[in-house]
């Protein structure tokens, strides 16, 4: 039985950190500056974003992975990214800027994946304080409702992210595959020898929210198992 289990872990294990091992990987393989680059990967966001005639969307420096910010209205890039000058950098760079040009048209995806994630925003912080709450709680007070209620809670959290993603994913191709990979090949800002490896950071790019959501998924069941007492 023990192999088992240990063979299960692993699986577990796998597809919960996989996803985020892959995509951090992807990113650094194609992350070495390179000098056929015209630019960095600011300069080349600034300069899309000017093209698209989104001068009022500002490019800045941030540490919090890069995304697009549709109410400051700001494309953000981790450091290696703003200022490298690597297919990393311009792919990630284009993927953000594709956000923020879904943003200015108004896109139906785009839209309902900011409304959805707007409005749940109050349910998540609700059901994310019932699962920190109900177990302190329940050491002092013994009322099994607490547990009902918990277990509730997990389920909706997990329910509401499976349907943000469910939103979301459309709307990461299309900003990969719809904008940035045309517009990195029309532009030539990469050569034609750097598109697969621009098409695979895109990959990557599009599928970074799926892949964080899952490694934080052993996160939910640490909950569960306090059910344990
Ligand atoms: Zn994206």
């Amino acid at each position: 039985m023990p192999i088992l289990i240990v063979i299960f872990s692993i699986f577990v294990l796998a597809v919960v950190f996989g996803p985020q091992w892959w995509v951090r990987h992807v990113l650094a393989r194609h992350g070495a500056d390179r000098s056929d680059l015209p630019g960095t990967g600011a300069e080349l966001a600034r300069h899309l974003l000017d093209e698209a005639g989104l001068q009022k969307v500002t490019v800045e420096e941030t540490d919090l992975g890069d995304h697009y910010d549709p109410e400051a209205l700001a494309v953000r890039l981790l450091p290696q990214h703003h200022g490298g000058r690597s297919i990393a950098a311009a792919a990630v760079a284009a993927h953000e800027v594709s956000h923020a040009v879904q943003h200015a048209r108004g896109e139906a995806g785009f839209a309902r994946r900011y409304r959805l994630v707007k409005n749940v925003r109050w349910i998540m912080r609700i059901a994310s304080a019932i699962l920190i709450l109900a177990p302190i709680v329940f050491a002092f007070v013994h009322v099994p409702i607490l547990l009902v209620l918990q277990i509730a809670a997990g389920l909706l959290l997990m329910a509401i992210s499976v349907a943000v993603h469910v939103v979301t994913l459309p709307v990461e191709f299309d900003a990969s595959f719809g904008k940035a990979l045309p517009v990195l090949a029309r532009g030539r800002y990469l050569s034609v020898g750097a598109l697969p490896a621009a098409r695979k950071v895109l990959t990557a790019a599009a599928f970074t929210y799926v892949a964080a959501a899952l490694a934080t998924l052993l996160d939910i069941m640490r909950w569960f198992r306090l059910l344990r007492f």
